[in-house]
């Protein structure tokens, strides 16, 4: 957890966007990216909020208020979003002000609070950091990345997807064996997502991940943001 910070949390950054991943693709949503990541993936593609994590400091009043009128969908995201122990007290304003909420989480971390969609993407051995980032580096980001115990009772208590970032093929060996260790998953809940944050990484990907979800009734989940707008911060 990071440190009891009262009703304020660290913020790297608010948007409004287009939800570019998973079962809510494409449905126009309000951004608040948390700052602070237990973890250090490799690929990383916030690493302002996890190897270099910085923000300024928004009260939950100021976070709710920020919301335009027209965005029914909030996904609050990072980092690592449930490592904020006042998380709850602002997904419940974020209810009580009519919105769906939604949490972007690596899994690793539980909390009991108002949700409407557990978006959880497990990192999988393709997340470690690079050896020249020094062993201890490597050596945490292994000891937390998956922790089956949390997993389910994340998949106990919220609906849930479960989105994994697929860099090869065998990867799905990887994910079978995780999702062998969890109570059942609804095939159509889970998501699995090209690794890469440019156009043609994503495409090169592709066709195999399609195959792959065809073959296992699993939803193939694009990044859409990428396509619309580049990996450009804030969107
Ligand atoms: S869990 Fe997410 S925010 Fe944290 S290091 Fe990995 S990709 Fe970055």
């Amino acid at each position: 957890m990071v440190p009891e910070s009262g009703d304020r949390l660290r913020i790297a950054e608010t948007f409004h966007s287009i939800q570019g991943e998973g079962s809510l693709v494409g449905v126009p949503s309000f951004f608040i990216r948390t700052s602070g990541c237990n973890l250090r993936c490799e690929w990383c593609d916030t690493p302002y909020t996890s190897w270099e994590p910085e923000g300024d400091w928004w009260s939950i009043a100021d976070l709710v208020a920020a919301v335009p009128p027209s965005a029914r969908y909030v996904v609050v995201t990072g980092g690592e979003p449930l490592l904020w122990p006042n998380l709850p007290r602002l997904t419940a304003a974020l209810q009580a002000a009519s919105r769906h909420v939604t949490i972007e989480t690596a899994g690793t971390v539980f909390q009991a609070l108002p949700c409407d969609l557990m978006s959880i993407s497990p990192k999988l051995a393709n997340s470690a950091p690079d050896p020249q980032r020094g062993a201890a580096i490597g050596t945490d980001h292994a000891r937390k990345r998956l922790d089956v115990g949390v997993l389910a009772r994340l998949l106990d208590r919220y609906a849930c997807q479960l989105k994994f970032v697929v860099g090869e093929p065998h990867d799905l060996v990887e994910i079978d064996e995780l999702l062998g260790r969890l109570p059942p998953v609804a095939p159509d809940s889970i998501l699995l997502m090209p690794l890469g944050t440019t156009k043609a990484a994503i495409a090169g990907r592709a066709p195999w991940i399609a195959d792959l979800c065809k073959a296992r009734g699993y939803r193939y989940t694009p990044r859409l943001h990428i396509d619309l707008y580049g990996d450009v911060r804030g969107t």
